[in-house]
């Protein structure tokens, strides 16, 4: 699916692959967050040991694979990939601890998906590097030591607030990555271009910069669509190139994709503009809960379209006016 950020093929991950800024100074935009882990990781180099543990928080595609893999490249230290979904077992963690060699960066995407036994595990590893196994069952068991090599974890999620507190506690530093704007998207694109020999007109780079909420993934993902369709209109990627593809993929203006609009249209046909609980609207667009939480929900209230009170979601003004429809009047309501 064009529109979701979180949807990946295999030949998007190569793609991405080839996209993926190396180091801290190329990144693009997060300023703060890169001044942070400039910092971070160049105190742990003066001192010589590992550099304390990450947590970057976001929205999918906002750039946290890439940031892990740069805090790798960066400390010049190999790193590990895993994610929550795949440790479902401590034994499962125990593995990968166990494997580390000193100072090796652990990645692990979605972390707040693990299992709850592996969380256990994992508190003492980043507290003390060493994990205790199991060992016999029944009233004979005893749990044995084992010494893990100093390294760095780095865990994504896609919300801070989903983590136990202390999972969260136990981070030396938490990034919270923001949406980026379009400034700093057509920035992302033109390098993307330029990687991958894409002519591409600035006016066509803004275009799209505008229409990707706020989301390199999805950017880079637009760039292809308009090459593609230069490609077999002929012509370079040209304004008019671009906003045909990005019409004939169902992003609007506003960078609203089809499931933001259904949120919007569900939230006003049928609730009369809300407040609707999370479950419910999960329940009339069939969309995941989390998904909608975390993908649709945050760029719609930054773009103003939502906003979250305490009985539920509202549409405000300017999302009925998005889809043509009079906003009612305070006598209405
Ligand atoms: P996440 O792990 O948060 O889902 P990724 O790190 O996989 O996101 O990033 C998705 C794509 O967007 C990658 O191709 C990456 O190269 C690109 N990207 C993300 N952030 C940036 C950035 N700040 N500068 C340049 N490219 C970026």
């Amino acid at each position: 699916d064009i529109v979701d950020p979180a949807a990946q093929s295999d030949q998007e991950l190569q793609f991405e692959g080839a996209l993926r800024p190396s180091r801290l100074e190329e990144f693009i935009g997060q300023e703060k967050v890169r001044s942070q882990l400039t910092l971070l990781l160049s105190a742990a180099s003066l001192e010589n040991r590992t550099p304390d543990h990450i947590l970057l928080a976001g929205p999918p595609g906002l750039g946290k694979t890439t940031l892990a893999m740069i805090v790798a490249e960066e400390s010049r230290s190999p790193l590990r990939m895993s994610s929550g979904p795949a440790i479902q077992h401590a034994g499962d963690l125990a593995a990968v601890l166990s494997a580390l060699t000193p100072g090796e960066v652990l990645f692990i995407d979605e972390i707040h998906r693990m299992a709850r036994p592996a969380e256990e595990m994992l508190y003492l590893a980043m507290e003390d590097f060493r994990i205790d196994i199991m060992v016999g069952k029944g009233p004979g068991a005893t749990t044995v030591p084992l010494e893990l090599a100093p390294f760095t974890l780095v865990g994504a999620t896609t919300r801070s607030g989903l983590l136990p507190n202390p999972l969260r506690d136990r981070f030396g530093f938490t990034a919270n990555l923001e949406f980026y704007s379009p400034d700093e998207l057509q920035a992302v694109v033109r390098r993307s271009s330029r990687v991958l020999n894409i002519d591409a007109d600035e006016q066509a780079l803004s275009e799209i910069a505008k229409r990707s909420r706020g989301t390199p993934r999805i950017a880079n993902r637009l760039l292809r669509r308009v090459r593609d369709y230069s490609l077999v209109h002929g012509g370079h990627a040209t304004l008019s190139n671009a906003q045909a593809a990005l019409e004939l993929y169902d992003v609007d203006d506003w960078g609203l994709d089809r499931l933001d609009r259904q949120v919007l249209e569900i939230l006003i046909g049928r609730f009369g503009g809300g407040p609707v609980g999370l479950g419910t609207l999960s329940v009339s667009v069939g969309e995941e809960a989390e998904t909608i939480e975390s993908v649709v929900e945050p760029f719609l209230v930054r773009q103003g379209f939502i906003v979250r009170s305490p009985r539920g979601r509202m549409a405000t003004p300017m999302a009925w006016a998005h889809l043509g429809r009079d906003a009612p009047g305070l006598n209405d309501l």
